[in-house]
């Protein structure tokens, strides 16, 4: 087999040959957006050189292109995450506005007294669409616990559902403890009540093969950004059989069949959840953001980066005095949440960033989970296919020097 060759993988990406404060960018902030490389925005400048006409409104030359290259994409991702069919899969502005598009459509079916079960470990986008539902209607969120690893309780997680829950929605990955749900067994117990499943699969997607057929979710939602593809897209994967009785989400541009003041029918799948126009460019360079995960491989670039996990944890664990790490599951992706002693994350992140290295400090957008683990916030370092031991190292050495400094 071909060697993993990352310095070669990093050369795909000029952001990382830069300097911070007169270091070498080290990047640790993947799990939060990762780097983009040239084969991606090449595809952005093609379209902005070649092809830039609105989608699915002209017949000419141009505008026909635009639409093949975007229709293009969603074939690639009907492939890419095994949908049974290009029907099911909606582009969005990212994954918060999938799951918002969720529970406000699929949410008009909702009842008062109705129950849905989270997590503890959401992230916010997975949190406050569902409340946005109580203004008008008495919905309760009923909510799985973690152990001490950072596993969800599953045993609470089957107590919970009741005749009157009408969904579950959880992550795929957490983005905070980097625990691996077990959403195969959690679909299975859903559907087994008869109730559908949102899986959010942000951090999940840029590490792990997704098949939705297998998978047998309802939905599941991911961001392009953080896949090495552009900023604002985002895809909704929904069963066709529910987007087809949900009801449009935005209204306007191409989600209609047609208008008028008496009343307005709307468009086939899955335009019917896209209105206005959509980020034509962007989704057009996603494809070659898959094309380039595929040239190197999910599972190998997934393989450089539980290593990294596991070198980097061993070596936290043992040379950082008074360090804790936040999720120790062993089913675990590239993310290492921690704090040292007292210190507050942000002293710590603002002295990492001094030296040339990008970390994510705070609460992550999971400030429930904060809360549940009674801390403000952590330090999260975050790997993707590019990085390296090295640059492992040197978070390493840069943490021991900031743990003297500070005490
Ligand atoms: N869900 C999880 C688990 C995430 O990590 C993120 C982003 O960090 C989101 C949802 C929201 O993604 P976006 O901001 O791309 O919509």
């Amino acid at each position: 087999m071909e060697i993993y060759d990352v310095e070669k993988i990093r050369c795909d990406f000029p952001s990382l040959q830069r300097e911070v404060h007169g270091r070498s960018l080290v990047y640790l902030d993947n799990a939060a957006t990762s780097q983009t490389p040239e084969k991606v925005w090449h595809g952005i400048e093609e379209m902005y050189l070649e092809h830039k006409a609105n989608v699915h409104r002209g017949v000419h030359t141009l505008s026909q292109e635009a639409t093949d290259c975007q229709e293009a994409t969603r074939r690639r991702v009907r492939e890419y995450i095994n949908a049974a069919s290009e029907r099911e899969i909606i582009f969005t502005r990212g994954a918060t506005e999938a799951i918002n598009l969720v529970a406000s459509s699929f949410g008009d079916r909702f009842r008062d007294g109705d129950e849905i079960i989270l997590t503890v470990m959401e992230h916010h986008a997975n949190i406050v669409p569902w409340q946005l539902l109580q203004r008008h209607r008495d919905i309760k969120l009923r909510v799985v616990d973690i152990n001490d690893r950072g596993e969800l309780d599953m045993e609470q997680y089957r107590s919970l559902f009741t005749e009157r829950t009408v969904m579950a929605a959880f992550a795929h990955v957490s983005n905070v403890l980097g625990t691996v749900n077990p959403v195969e067994e959690m679909i299975r117990i859903a559907h087994s009540h008869g109730v559908p499943v949102l899986v959010d699969g942000c951090q999940a997607s840029p590490h792990m093969r997704l098949d939705m057929q297998a998978l047998d979710c309802d939905f599941y939602t991911f961001s392009a950004h953080k896949m090495y593809g552009p900023t604002g897209i985002g895809v909704l994967y929904g069963k066709e059989r529910w987007l087809e009785e949900m009801p449009p989400y935005q209204g306007g541009g191409e989600m209609i069949g047609h208008v008028s003041f008496e009343g307005t029918t709307y468009a086939e799948l899955p335009f019917k959840f896209e209105a206005g126009t959509p980020d034509f460019v962007g989704i057009a360079a996603f494809s070659d953001a898959l094309d380039y995960i595929d040239s190197i491989g999910l599972e190998r670039m997934a393989a450089h980066e539980a290593d990294l996990l596991r070198y980097t944890t061993a070596r936290l664990t043992a040379e950082i005095p008074g360090i804790r790490i936040f999720g120790t599951a062993p089913h675990k992706s590239a993310v290492i949440s921690f704090l040292i002693g007292d210190e507050h994350p942000y002293d710590v992140g603002m002295l990492l960033d001094t030296q040339g290295i990008a970390v994510r400090t705070g609460h992550h957008c999971a400030q429930p989970l904060m809360e549940r683990l009674g801390i403000p916030g952590t330090v999260r370092a975050s790997f993707a296919a590019y990085n390296t031991r090295r640059e492992a190292d040197l978070l390493i050495e840069a943490l021991k020097r900031i743990a003297s400094m500070l005490g």
